[in-house]
């Protein structure tokens, strides 16, 4: 093997649940080619984003450091004022600096395909794919090969570059719409997607709805989104997660593409591969249709599966211990051999792949902050959260969950557990204290107030419902 340094390619996804892969027991095969993948390294069950949604997850495995550092705690971050233009840049602040900014300085050239300011500061080129938001009225969305078609000829030059390069991918399959293409949209499902919610007299194959979408449209901050790209007269919510479910299986047979062509060039041998997901996904769960906002388990544990050609011991393993996206970029530099100054706030993974480390972290503190705002603590038991204010879907202030007896979070325990409340309570305090020494910097989730940047559904429903809570 060459000592040229190792070629690097992450699948940042967007939007993806690690409980729906089949290499995470799903019930259905929805990744085979991710499995297979999966088969020739490391996956670690438990995987968390702990800042939802899409940019401060990002910036955190981009980074290497937590919502302090970075102060991204929202989607759309404002970033640093312009004097010039008089305009917010939306980018990361100048002191904290991106995995291709410091691949740079070892020679690697980069290019970053579905992101560009914020958090993906730093690539050498930027390219976005075509057709990735599209409505029921456009067609099928094939939202991955669209991504492969402006991929492939940025990986062919990187590659004949002879430089080592890094290359990140930011799949939307996962993301609504759900439009996969055929044969995946009847993939995982063959009924009548409009049947009538009522047994009809003549009710020959007819099965009971047992996800009605009523309570989906009856939702009206997302109403109209949700008619934008579902079929009209839809009633069966199964529909919607076979829908999901089939976008899954689309990347998956496209992101196989991908894979054969390093093969093809020769690569593959050389380039450590990782698949991770910014955030996961609600589909019908918690009253929180298909979307990504939540901090409920199916929103917050992601997939994380590392691949490095080098290390043929590692495949098939799979690491339990707790691991967040700011354990990415010092994994990285790991294992590709590079020595950083930058103290970040993750820790490398690849104690806990050699057996060396039971666990990253034994608690830690979660955020969401762009539909709604809050903050809370998670250890291995328990999850505790509380709102910093009233949210648009009613939810209690505060939730507590037993993780071990109540994984699915039906039963929120915070009235009947007031002492484990204030215990996990204080702990959060405490550590939100330490970070805000360390860093010089306050707790970014203070700085921002929801409600006003709201770019999908109904504003002033929010703002009421908000109003209406204060009052109450
Ligand atoms: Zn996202």
């Amino acid at each position: 093997m060459s000592d040229k340094p190792l070629n690097l390619v992450v699948f940042g996804v967007d939007s993806l649940r690690a409980d729906h892969l089949s290499c995470y027991g799903y019930k259905r095969l929805t990744t085979p080619h991710i499995d297979h993948l999966a088969s020739r390294g490391v996956l670690f069950e438990n995987a968390y984003s702990a800042y939802i949604p899409t940019t401060p997850a990002y910036a955190a495995m981009l980074t290497g450091m937590d919502t302090f550092t970075t102060q991204v705690v929202a989607l759309g971050h404002r970033g640093q004022l312009d004097p010039k233009t008089g305009k917010y840049d939306g980018q990361l602040t100048p002191e904290v600096k991106t995995l291709p900014e410091i691949l740079r300085k070892e020679g690697y050239i980069s290019a970053c395909v579905g992101g560009e300011r914020g958090p993906w500061r730093g690539f050498d080129r930027y390219a976005h794919p075509p057709r990735q938001w599209l409505a029921w009225a456009d067609g099928r969305a094939d939202k991955a090969e669209q991504l492969n078609n402006v991929t492939l000829p940025i990986l062919e030059d990187m590659v004949q570059s002879g430089k080592p390069f890094f290359l990140f991918l930011r799949h939307m399959d996962p993301h609504a719409p759900y439009l996969p293409p055929a044969p995946f949209e009847r993939m995982f499902y063959s009924d009548n997607e409009c049947r009538p919610y009522r047994k009809p007299k003549d009710a020959k194959g007819w099965k009971p709805i047992t996800k009605p979408m009523r309570p989906v449209f009856d939702f009206k901050p997302f109403a109209e989104f949700f008619k934008s790209w579902m079929p009209s007269g839809i009633t069966d919510g199964e529909y919607v997660i076979a829908q999901y479910d089939g976008a899954l299986a689309y990347m998956d047979a496209c992101i196989a593409r991908l894979l054969t062509r390093l093969e093809e060039l020769g690569v593959a041998d050389h380039t450590l591969i990782i698949l991770n997901g910014d955030h996961g996904e609600t589909l019908y769960d918690h009253e929180i249709f298909f979307d990504h906002h939540g901090l409920y388990e199916p929103t917050l544990h992601v997939p994380l599966i590392i691949v490095d050609p080098r290390q043929p011991k590692w495949a098939g393993r799979r690491v339990k211990g707790f691991t967040l996206h700011q354990d990415l970029v010092p994994t990285v530099l790991e294992l590709l051999g590079i020595k950083s100054r930058i103290k970040f706030d993750g820790q490398s993974v690849v104690p806990l792949i050699k057996g060396e480390r039971v666990t990253n972290y034994t608690e830690f503190y979660i955020t969401e902050c762009t539909w709604m705002r809050k903050r809370g603590w998670r250890t291995p038991v328990w999850k505790f959260w509380e709102a910093l204010e009233p949210d648009f879907h009613n939810k209690p202030l505060v939730e507590l969950y037993n993780l071990i007896d109540d994984p699915e979070e039906h039963n929120n325990l915070a009235d009947k557990e007031p002492q484990v409340v204030e215990t996990l309570r204080a702990r959060m305090l405490a550590w939100i204290e330490k970070r805000k020494k360390e860093t010089g910097k306050g707790e970014p989730i203070q700085d921002y107030h929801i409600g006003l940047e709201k770019r999908i559904g109904s504003i002033a429903t929010a703002q009421q419902l908000q109003a209406q809570k204060g009052q109450g």
